[in-house]
C-alpha cells in the first residue's frame, strides 16, 4: 500500500490529550506523526511526588517510542514546534517543515505568573520534571544550609515555606511539604527544633479548592490545619525577592522557598496561531473541538478554551484533555469519510485531591468523601492511571514502603 497516499494526522504534544488522539487512530487509514518536545509522557498529577522526594521522575514518565512501539501507523519525532502555518496548512519543528492534513494541537499549559517577573526568577514552579528535581533538590539543601545556620533569623527564613495558590496543586504540595518534614526530615535532622519550620499555604481568594463543595473547602482546610500547614486565605502576594514575601497589605513573610502554583495558562505555541483566544491564551474551539474557519485543525486539552452549558469555561484537568482528545480521534475518522462530527459533551467524573498520607478530599457519584476513604480512592486510581506496568507496581511498592516506614526514599541532592 502506498502510505504517502493516506491523509497525514499531526499531533503535536505527547500529554493527556494528544496521547489519546494518538490511540484513538491506532487502527484507523492514516498516517500519524506524534511530536513533543520530551521523548516522554509525563503523569503531572504526580509531579509534586517528585519535589517531595515520594517518586523517581522515571516512576512517573514513560517514553513515548516504547508506548507507540507497536502502533504501525504513528512516528515519533521529538523536538520544538517553533511555528504553526494555518493557510499552507505546515508546522516547522526546529526548523524543519512538517506538512499535514489534519492538526491536533495538544500542547497543554505552562505556568502562568500574571507578569510577576520576580515570583517567576526568584520563586519555585512545577510543572516539568526539571522543575519538581529543582524544588526536591532545593528543599534537601535547604535543611542542610538550616542545621548548620546558627543565626535564629536566617535559620527561622530558611525553614518557612510558602506555597501560593489554594487549588489541588498547592494543596497537595504544602500537605506532602508538611508530612516530609514531619515525619522524615525530622528523623533525618534530630538535633534541629523543628518547631521553627512553617509551611504556609497563601491563597487570594477566600477559600481553598474554590471550585469544591462547601463541606470539602472546610474538610480540606481542616487536614492541612491538621498537618500544621497555615493556611492563609484572602492574602495575596505581590513580590518576592528570594528572601522576603511581600503581601498585598504590606506585611512582610521571611522566606528562602516559595513555590507558585497560583495560575495556569495555555502552552505559548497558542499565541503563534493567530486565531482567538479567550481566558488564559486559551485558543476558542467549535463544539466539535474543530478551530473556527480552519475544519482542519482540532484543539484539545490545556491549550482549548471551552465552555460548559453553564457559560465556564472547562477546568484545565488531565479528565477533560482525556474525554477531548477521545472526541477527536473519533471526528477525524469522521471527517476523513465526509460525516457529520460529533460534538464534545464533558462527563465530570467528579474531584479529587490528596492531602498527604491518610488524607484526601473527593467527590464522586454526587456524593462527598474526606480522610482515609478518599485517600484509598485516590492512591488506586492514581497508581491505575499510571502508564505501563512496572511503573505502576514501583509507584506502588514506593508508597507501601513510605506508608509503613514514614520514608520518603528519593532524598538525593544531585545538583548543587
Ligand atoms: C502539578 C500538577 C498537578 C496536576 N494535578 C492534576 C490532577 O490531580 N488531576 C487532573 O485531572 N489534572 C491535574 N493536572 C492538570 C493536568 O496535568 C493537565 O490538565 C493535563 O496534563 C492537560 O493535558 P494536555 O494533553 O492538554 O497537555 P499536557 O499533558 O501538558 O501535554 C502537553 C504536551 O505538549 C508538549 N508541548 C507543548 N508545547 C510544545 C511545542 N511547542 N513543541 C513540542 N511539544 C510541545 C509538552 O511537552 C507536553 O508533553 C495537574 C497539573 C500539574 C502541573
Amino acid at each position: 500500500m502506498n502510505t504517502k497516499a493516506l491523509p497525514h494526522i499531526l499531533i503535536i504534544g505527547a500529554g493527556f490529550g494528544g496521547m489519546q488522539v494518538a490511540r484513538g487512530l491506532a487502527r484507523a487509514p492514516v498516517r500519524i506523526t506524534l511530536v513533543d518536545r520530551h521523548n516522554y509522557h509525563l503523569f503531572q498529577p504526580l509531579l509534586y511526588q517528585v519535589a517531595i522526594a515520594g517518586l523517581l521522575p522515571s516512576q512517573i514518565a514513560y517514553p513515548l517510542r516504547t508506548i507507540f512501539r507497536k502502533q504501525k501507523n504513528l512516528t515519533f519525532q521529538m523536538g520544538e514546534v517553533t511555528e504553526v502555518n494555518l493557510q499552507e496548512c505546515y508546522v516547522k519543528l526546529d526548523g524543519s517543515v512538517i506538512a499535514y492534513d489534519y492538526l491536533v494541537l495538544a500542547a497543554g499549559g505552562e505556568t502562568n505568573f500574571f507578569g510577576n517577573q520576580a515570583v517567576e526568577q526568584n520563586g519555585f514552579q512545577l510543572k516539568s520534571i526539571q522543575s519538581a528535581i529543582a524544588i526536591r533538590n532545593h528543599l534537601l539543601k535547604t535543611f542542610e544550609d538550616a542545621s548548620r545556620e546558627a543565626d535564629a533569623e536566617k535559620r527561622r527564613a530558611l525553614l518557612t515555606f510558602v506555597v501560593v495558590g489554594g487549588g489541588p496543586t498547592g494543596v497537595e504540595t504544602s500537605g506532602a511539604l508538611a508530612e516530609l518534614i514531619i515525619h522524615v526530615l525530622s528523623k533525618d535532622y534530630p538535633h534541629m527544633d523543628l518547631r521553627e519550620v512553617r509551611v504556609l499555604l497563601l491563597e487570594a481568594g477566600k477559600s481553598v479548592m474554590p471550585s469544591y463543595p462547601d463541606e470539602l473547602r472546610k474538610a480540606t482546610r481542616d487536614l492541612l490545619e491538621r498537618k500544621k500547614v497555615e493556611v492563609l486565605t484572602d492574602t495575596k502576594l505581590v513580590d518576592y525577592n528570594s528572601e522576603r514575601v511581600t503581601l498585598g497589605n504590606g506585611e512582610h513573610i521571611r522566606a528562602n522557598t516559595l513555590i507558585w502554583t497560583a495560575g495556569v495558562k495555555a502552552a505559548g505555541i497558542a499565541n503563534r496561531l493567530g486565531v482567538e483566544q479567550a481566558g488564559s491564551g486559551r485558543v476558542r474551539v467549535a463544539d466539535s473541538l474543530q478551530l473556527p474557519n480552519h475544519p482542519e485543525v482540532f484543539v484539545v486539552g490545556d491549550a482549548a478554551y471551552f465552555e460548559n452549558g453553564k457559560g465556564q469555561p472547562l477546568p484545565m484537568l488531565s479528565t477533560v484533555a482525556i474525554q477531548q482528545g477521545k472526541v477527536t480521534a473519533r471526528n477525524i475518522r469522521k471527517a476523513i469519510q465526509g460525516e457529520p462530527l460529533e460534538e464534545f459533551h464533558y462527563k465530570d467524573p467528579g474531584l479529587l485531591a490528596t492531602i498527604g498520607r491518610n488524607a484526601a478530599v473527593a467527590r464522586i457519584w454526587g456524593l462527598s468523601f474526606s480522610g482515609f476513604i478518599a485517600w484509598l480512592i485516590w492512591v488506586f486510581l492514581h497508581i491505575y492511571r499510571l502508564i505501563g506496568f512496572r511503573n505502576r507496581l514501583l509507584v506502588l511498592i514506593n508508597w507501601a514502603w513510605e506508608y509503613f516506614f514514614y520514608e520518603n526514599q528519593v532524598r538525593l541532592i544531585t545538583k548543587e
